[in-house]
């Protein structure tokens, strides 16, 4: 069984390696291909991702690691790109970064009084002031303008990869603020699935949230995998990897839910085409 990893952070914003050690470790476990894939630059106040003045260093760094590992796997330079309207989105810095790919990722949605962008996935203390400043504590509003701005992205400024479509899920541990399986966030799922489609772009399955034991299940939960497959969304197997020990974490046991949902191929970047793969080999 040979994997793939195109979602992989690393000493460029918030990882815990250089590059070149992921890599390592992913020549190691076998990978045909490997895409680094850093957040990238945000006009604010954060710890996490690359700094601008880092571009032009990140940009030769994976250009030298391309050639240096050139005989033994492919490697990609990616970025995560977050979609603020008005502030940043895919293309404009798929463009200034040369990027192979980019995955899309909505980190944000809306602004607190004071400028700053509302972090949906992060410290749940920051979550629930948002909710209660910008959406005065109404959560369906909340959840309902993300997946807005998730379709928002997908039809006006569309990355290669959807990233963790449902990571809001993480905010309520226990159906304590919404349960994913309310009709109202089922319908807001398939609307936003259906602008996916629509467009034709791949959504990852991200087990960052099974290895950090935020939830049981991958970004997306399965039951969005039942309805992707439905729509023949085609799927990446993403681990988003901040440590390179968990480049391939949990692939195994998501492979293996995916298949018995009738998911059989991965659509990976593989001799500089995307192309779909047969039961995870290359
Ligand atoms: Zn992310
Ligand atoms: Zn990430």
């Amino acid at each position: 069984m040979t994997y793939t990893n195109y979602h992989s952070h690393c000493y460029f914003c918030d990882g815990k390696d250089t590059p070149e050690v992921y890599l390592q470790r992913a020549i190691q476990l076998g990978m045909p291909a490997y895409g680094i894939s850093s957040h990238a630059p945000l006009p604010y106040e954060l710890s996490w991702p690359m700094k601008e003045a880092d571009r032009e260093s990140y940009v030769r760094e994976i250009e030298r690691l391309k050639e240096k590992y050139t005989n033994q796997i492919e490697v990609y330079r990616g970025l995560e790109v977050d979609f603020i309207p008005g502030v940043v989105g895919p293309s404009w810095v798929k463009d200034t970064f040369s990027l192979d790919y980019t995955i899309g990722s909505v980190h944000f949605v809306d602004f607190f009084t004071n400028g700053f962008p509302w972090e949906i996935d992060g410290r749940h203390q920051v979550f629930l002031q948002g909710l209660q400043e910008i959406f005065a504590n109404n959560i369906e509003a909340a959840i309902c303008r993300y997946y807005a701005l998730v379709r928002q992205m997908v039809r006006e400024d569309p990355p290669d990869i959807v990233g963790h479509l449902d990571k809001i899920k993480i905010q309520s541990e226990g159906s304590k603020l919404f349960n994913e399986r309310a009709t109202w966030y089922e319908a807001e799922v398939e609307k936003t699935l259906d602008s996916i489609a629509e467009v034709g772009l791949i959504m990852e399955v991200n087990t960052r949230g099974i290895y950090k034991q935020l939830t049981p299940e991958p970004y997306p939960s399965y039951w969005i995998l039942e309805r992707m497959r439905e729509r023949n969304i085609p799927i990446m197997l993403n681990s988003d990897a901040h440590h390179p020990r968990e480049i391939s974490s949990h692939f195994a046991e998501v492979t293996a839910r995916l298949s018995a949902i009738g998911y059989e191929q991965v659509r990976v970047l593989y001799q500089g085409v995307w192309q779909d793969v047969a039961r995870f080999k290359i």
